[in-house]
């Protein structure tokens, strides 16, 4: 109940957030973490895409929490750097790395190779896996099944890669945010959605009448991405992550949001 209600008020959020973001040129939402003095290092600017629960998302105070900006902050801090977080489009973070306008994208991003020419992939602090979204009672149990339908994807991902791969263009529509997409299942526009597994989770959790399939789509390593021969910002990125990995600390973040 009580996750249904912040789910509900985090699609308010998000979907403002996207209204406000087709109005105008520039997808961006920004602000800094803990509003303190200005570090001595300088600002850190991570960029992310904040509907994608529990990595990244907004709270009811407009703030970007998730395991995500849990990391960030801590690679801020070891740098002595402020963070400032960036809340853009999932397919804005590739192309605002290009035009430096980000330092670094944390947002459940699949380290692969077609976009390891574009940018430099961190050592991966995590995995995840596509999962298929469907409704109660629906006919779909595999994969296979999805050939004949609709599927919802979020733009840019690896699940609008795969679906529109292995099921063709016109078996695939795409959606700003896994949320959206959700919507559109639950509306009955669509037959299923590829996502990522935990956003999935909270996703079902605040709707009624879905599922997750125990089918998995695809195991992926998330990684950080610098830009493309950044190597004086990716040493200090990675080198973090490296060191956080090393002592437990990721596994520590991750731990408070995700319970198995
Ligand atoms: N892991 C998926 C990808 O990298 C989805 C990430 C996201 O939507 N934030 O494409």
């Amino acid at each position: 109940m009580g996750m249904k209600k912040k789910m509900a008020g985090l699609m308010a959020l998000s979907m403002m957030a996207f209204g406000v973001m087709a109005g105008c040129g520039s997808a961006q939402n920004s602000s800094t973490q803990d509003g303190g003095a200005p570090a001595e290092g300088g600002t850190l600017r991570m960029g992310t895409n904040a509907t994608f629960p529990p990595y990244e998302s907004v709270d009811e105070n407009n703030k970007v929490v998730g395991i995500d900006a849990d990391i960030a902050q801590v690679i801020a801090d070891k740098l002595n750097m402020e963070l400032e977080i960036i809340n853009m489009e999932f397919d804005a973070l590739i192309p605002a790395l290009g035009a430096g306008q980000i330092d670094f994208a944390m947002a459940g991003m699949t380290a692969k190779p077609e976009r390891a020419e574009q940018v430099d992939f961190s050592t991966s602090y995590t995995t995840g896996i596509q999962v298929i979204i469907v409704q109660e009672g629906s006919d779909i149990t595999t994969v296979e099944d999805l050939k004949s339908k609709k599927v919802g994807v979020q733009t840019g991902t690896t699940g609008d890669e795969y679906c529109s791969d292995d099921l063709g263009e016109d078996h695939v529509q795409r959606f700003e945010s896994g949320i959206v997409a959700t919507q559109a299942l639950v509306n009955g526009q669509i037959d299923a959605v590829v996502i990522d597994n935990e956003p999935a989770k909270a996703y079902v959790e605040a709707n009624e009448g879905l599922k997750i399939l125990d089918t998995q789509y695809a195991v992926e390593d998330y990684a950080a991405a610098i830009a493309k021969g950044n190597t004086e910002m990716y040493d200090k990125i990675n080198g973090v992550l490296e060191e956080l990995k090393a002592d437990g600390t990721i596994d520590k973040i991750i731990a408070e949001y995700i319970h198995e």
